[in-house]
C-alpha cells in the first residue's frame, strides 16, 4: 500500500495520511486529491508521499484525484510547510492562502466559453486554399463561399468565440456544417476577465526612455548585477520619499525579464494597488497579472490561473501575492517593507515580507526591499551587512523634501480653548492654498466622527456590550451611530442618556469624519474628500477618490494612514497632521516606530511636483523623539534612538517574541487556563533560553465576547520557544482551541 500527506482546509491540523488504492498512479506534490474526512468529503492538496500511518490506525483512501500535474507548483506547497511551521498554523490554513478562490470545488465553478479553431484538416483546407487557383480548392475541399469564409477567418487565430465569429458575418449553419465535415472544432477556454478593463485600473504611460537620475542610476546598476549573480540574496533600497523607488523597481524588474525570469512586486494596501498596478501594466504591456483583495473572486481566479501557465512576466499584488504560482522567480520587490499590512491578523499569521525572503531563498532570487522608513528589523540588518544596502539620499529633479512646522496644541489650546481640531496656523496654510488653486492632504489616523459618547450628568458612557474598548460615533443618515471598530456592534445615540434621561449626552474627541466637517465649514466653497474605511466600503469607491482628487475635481484629501502612502500628487502642497499622537498612547513597543513612519511618509506627499511642499504637525508632544526626528525626517537619528531603546528593554530586533493569547467564556476560565500553560512553559524556559513574561490580561481584555489573558515568551531562538509551546500544548489538549499563537507578533492588543 502507498501513501500521501494531505493538506486538507481544517483550522490547525497538520497533514494527514491517506492510502492510494491499488493501480492508480501516485498523485504528486500539489496535486488537489478529495479525501474523506470524518463524514465529509474535502478537497484536500498533496504535500508529498508518506509512511503507513504508526500503531494500528488505519489510512482511509483517497477518493480521487483532481489533478494529474501539481495544482501548485511543488515549491509553493513547499513554502506553505515552512509557513505552517513558523507561525505554528496547521498545513491547511497555510495551503488555503495559496489557492486561488474555488480551487476547493470540486470542478472549477467559473465561467468558460467555446472557442472555435480549425482542425488539421480545415487547416490543410485552407493552405489549399491559398495556394491552389481560387476554384480548384472550392471543388477539392467542397466548400462553399461562405464556408470558405469562415475558414479563412479563422485561419490566422488559434481560436475565435461565437461572438467574434457572428460579428465576422459568420452563421450557425455555416459552423455546424464546418464541424460535420471536420474542419472545425470548439473547445472550453477559461472565459477571462480583465480587472485593468474596469475603468478605474488604467494604465498610465510608461516612459522608458526617461533618464534615470544618477542615484537611480547607481541604485539598478547594483540591483541588477546582484540579480544577475542569480543566487539568494537581500537588498534595502532605502530612498527617501519622492526619491524614485518605483523607477527603480521597474529596471531591475525588466532586466530580469530580459534574462528569462519572473517578477513579483508586494505592495501594503489595496489603496497603492491602482496606479502601482497600471504603471506596471504601462511598463510590462500584457504580461502582468495582479492579485488583491479588492479583484473579484472570479477575477482573482483568472489572473491566478494566467500566472499559473506562466502567461506573465511581472505580478502586483497584496501580501497573499507571495503565494504566487510563479515558477521562474527571479526577484521579488517588497514595496513600503515597512508596512504593517504584510502582517496577516489571522491564521495563518505570516508576515509577507518575511515569507518573501524565504520563497527568495528557496528559489535562489534577489529580494528587493524598499522603504524611506525601514523597519529596525531590515535596517539592523542592512547595518550589520547580512543585507546589501542601497541608498537613494535626494528627491528626483532636485525637489526639496518638505519644510516641517510643529504646532504645539497645547499653546493652541491655552489660546483657543479645548475644542480646537484646526490649529489657526494649519487654517491659514489651507487658505492660502486654496486661493493658488493648490491641494491638500489632512491626515488623522483615527476613523469616525467622535471617539465616546458620555452622560454630562451621571457619567454614563457607551461600551461595547462584547468588547472592552468605548464605541466610536459616527454620522448616519439621521443622528448619529455609536459603533465598535473591533467587533461592529453598532446601536443609535439616543438623545437621552440610558441611564438617568438626562439630554446632556456629550462627544468626546474626534475623528476623520469631524476633521472633514469642519474644513468644509471653515472654507465653504472648497471640495472636501475622504479616505478612510467607512468612506471606501464599496468596491471602486477608493479608487474613484482618489483619481477625483488626481484630477484635481478635489481641493482637500481627508484621511486615514491611508492617505500616508505610496500616493504621488504633484499637486499637494501642504500636508496637515491633525493629531501626530494618536498611536503614542498605545501599549506597544512599537508605537515610536509607527509614528515616526507615519509622519515621515504623510510628510513625504507633500511638495512632489515642481512646487515646494509643505507639513504642519499638530503635537501634544513636541520633544517626543518620534515626533521630533520625523519633523527633521532624519530616519538615521531615529534609528539610533529607538535601536537603544529597544536594547534596553530587551525588544526585538535583539530579542525573538512570541505571543499566545488565551480565550475563555470568563476571565477567570482564561486566567486558569492561561496560567497552567504559563508553568508548563516554565519549565522548558531556562533550557530553550528564553523567559515567560506574565500571564497578564490583554490590552483588549475582552474582544467578541471573550475574555483575553496574554502570554509573551521573550528568547533568542524561535525554534526553542515553538517546541515549548508545542509540547505544552499537546499536554493540554483541552486548551488548543482556546490559545492563539502569534510568532513575531506586530499588534499585541
Ligand atoms: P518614491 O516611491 O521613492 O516616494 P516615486 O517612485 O513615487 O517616489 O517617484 C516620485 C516622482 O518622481 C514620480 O512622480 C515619478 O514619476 C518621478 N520620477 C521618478 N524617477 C524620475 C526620473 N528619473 N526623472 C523624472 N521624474 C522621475
Ligand atoms: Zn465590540
Amino acid at each position: 500500500m502507498r501513501f500521501v500527506a494531505v493538506a486538507v482546509p481544517v483550522p490547525q491540523l497538520d497533514a494527514l495520511t491517506y492510502g492510494v488504492p491499488e493501480g492508480w498512479p501516485l498523485p504528486l506534490p500539489g496535486a488537489r486529491v478529495r479525501v474523506p474526512i470524518g463524514s465529509r468529503v474535502v478537497t484536500g492538496c498533496v504535500v508529498g508521499a508518506a509512511t503507513a500511518p504508526a500503531g494500528d490506525v488505519e489510512a482511509r483512501d483517497v477518493r480521487e484525484v483532481l489533478d494529474d500535474t501539481p495544482f501548485l507548483p511543488p515549491a509553493v506547497v513547499e513554502l506553505c510547510a515552512w509557513v505552517a511551521d513558523y507561525y505554528m498554523a496547521g498545513l491547511g490554513d497555510a495551503i488555503g492562502v495559496a489557492l486561488p478562490p474555488g480551487a476547493k470545488a470540486r470542478a472549477s465553478s467559473y465561467k468558460t466559453r467555446k472557442l472555435v479553431s480549425l482542425t488539421a484538416h480545415g487547416l490543410a483546407a485552407l493552405e489549399d486554399s491559398l495556394s491552389g487557383p481560387r476554384s480548384a480548392q472550392a471543388d477539392r475541399a467542397g466548400l462553399t463561399a461562405k464556408q470558405r469564409a469562415a475558414v479563412q477567418a479563422l485561419g490566422g487565430s488559434t481560436g475565435l468565440s461565437l461572438k467574434e465569429l457572428r460579428e465576422r458575418g459568420v452563421t450557425a449553419a455555416v459552423l455546424s456544417r464546418l464541424a460535420a465535415g471536420q474542419f472545425i472544432a470548439s473547445r472550453d477556454a477559461p472565459d477571462e476577465r480583465d480587472p485593468f478593463a474596469r475603468a478605474a485600473l488604467v494604465t498610465v504611460d510608461y516612459d522608458a526612455s526617461r533618464p534615470a537620475t544618477p542615484e537611480q542610476a547607481a541604485a539598478c546598476d547594483a540591483l541588477v548585477a546582484l540579480a544577475g549573480a542569480g543566487g539568494f540574496k537581500v537588498a534595502l533600497l532605502h530612498g527617501v520619499t519622492g526619491s524614485g523607488k518605483t523607477e527603480v523597481y521597474l529596471r531591475v524588474a525588466r532586466a530580469v525579464r530580459d534574462a528569462g525570469r519572473q517578477a513579483l512586486l508586494l505592495v501594503p494596501e489595496i489603496a497603492l494597488t491602482p496606479s502601482m498596478s497600471a504603471l506596471v501594466r504601462g511598463a510590462f504591456g500584457e504580461r502582468v497579472a495582479i492579485q488583491h483583495s479588492s479583484l473579484s473572486d472570479g477575477e482573482r481566479h483568472d489572473q491566478w490561473q494566467r500566472i499559473r501557465r506562466g502567461e506573465v512576466d511581472i505580478v502586483v499584488g497584496t501580501r497573499s501575492a507571495v503565494f504566487a504560482p510563479l515558477e521562474r522567480l527571479g526577484l521579488v520587490i517588497v514595496d513600503e517593507e515597512h508596512d504593517t499590512s504584510y502582517k496577516q491578523e489571522e491564521a495563518p499569521r505570516y508576515h509577507g515580507r518575511d515569507v518573501a525572503i524565504v520563497r527568495a531563498q528557496k528559489e535562489g532570487a534577489l529580494v528587493v526591499l524598499g522603504s524611506a522608513t525601514p523597519s529596525m528589523e531590515s535596517y539592523q540588518h542592512a547595518q550589520s551587512g547580512k543585507y546589501v544596502k542601497v541608498a537613494l539620499t535626494k528627491r528626483v529633479l532636485d525637489r526639496p523634501l518638505a519644510e516641517v512646522r510643529v504646532v504645539d496644541m497645547r499653546e493652541e489650546y491655552a489660546a483657543e480653548g479645548p475644542d480646537v481640531v484646526i490649529s489657526r496656523a494649519l487654517a491659514a496654510a489651507i487658505e492660502e492654498r486654496l486661493t493658488r488653486r493648490e491641494q491638500v492632504l489632512v491626515l488623522l489616523n483615527r476613523r469616525g466622527y467622535a471617539t465616546a459618547v458620555f452622560c454630562r450628568q451621571c457619567g454614563d458612557t457607551f461600551e461595547c456590550p462584547n468588547c472592552s474598548i468605548s464605541l466610536t460615533v459616527h454620522t448616519a443618515r439621521n443622528g448619529w451611530r455609536a459603533r465598535c471598530h473591533y467587533c461592529n456592534y453598532s446601536v443609535t445615540v439616543p438623545k437621552a442618556c440610558r441611564k438617568c434621561a438626562a439630554p446632556y449626552l456629550e462627544h468626546a474627541g474626534f475623528g476623520t469624519e469631524k476633521v472633514e466637517q469642519q474644513i468644509a465649514a471653515l472654507f465653504p466653497s472648497a471640495r472636501v474628500g475622504r479616505v478612510d474605511r467607512d468612506a471606501v466600503r464599496k468596491r471602486g469607491a477608493l479608487t474613484a477618490i482618489l483619481s477625483r482628487f488626481g484630477a484635481g475635481e478635489l481641493d482637500v484629501l481627508v484621511g486615514t494612514q491611508m492617505i500616508a502612502k505610496g500616493h504621488d500628487f504633484p499637486r499637494v502642497t501642504l500636508v496637515g497632521v491633525v493629531s501626530a499622537d494618536v498611536g503614542l498612547g498605545l501599549a506597544d513597543f512599537r508605537a515610536g516606530e509607527r509614528t515616526f513612519q507615519l509622519l515621515t511618509q504623510v510628510a513625504g506627499r507633500a511638495g512632489r511636483g515642481e512646487r515646494a511642499g509643505e507639513a504642519i504637525v499638530q503635537t501634544l508632544y513636541p520633544a517626543h523623539y518620534s515626533v521630533r526626528l520625523a519633523c527633521r525626517q532624519d530616519y538615521a537619528a531615529f534609528f539610533e534612538r529607538e535601536l537603544e531603546y529597544r536594547q534596553g528593554l530587551r525588544y526585538p530586533p535583539f530579542v525573538a517574541l512570541v505571543n499566545a493569547v488565551v480565550r475563555g467564556r470568563t476571565f477567570e476560565e482564561a486566567m486558569r487556563l492561561a496560567q497552567d500553560l504559563a508553568s508548563a512553559l516554565n519549565g522548558h524556559a531556562s533550557a530553550g533560553g528564553f523567559v515567560v513574561l506574565g500571564p497578564a490580561p490583554a490590552p483588549l481584555t475582552r474582544l467578541r465576547g471573550e475574555h483575553r489573558v496574554q502570554i509573551f515568551l521573550k528568547g533568542g531562538r524561535r525554534e526553542k520557544m515553538r517546541q515549548a509551546l508545542r509540547a505544552a500544548l499537546a499536554a493540554m489538549p483541552e486548551a488548543r482551541r482556546r490559545v492563539v499563537v502569534d510568532v513575531d507578533p506586530l499588534s499585541v492588543l
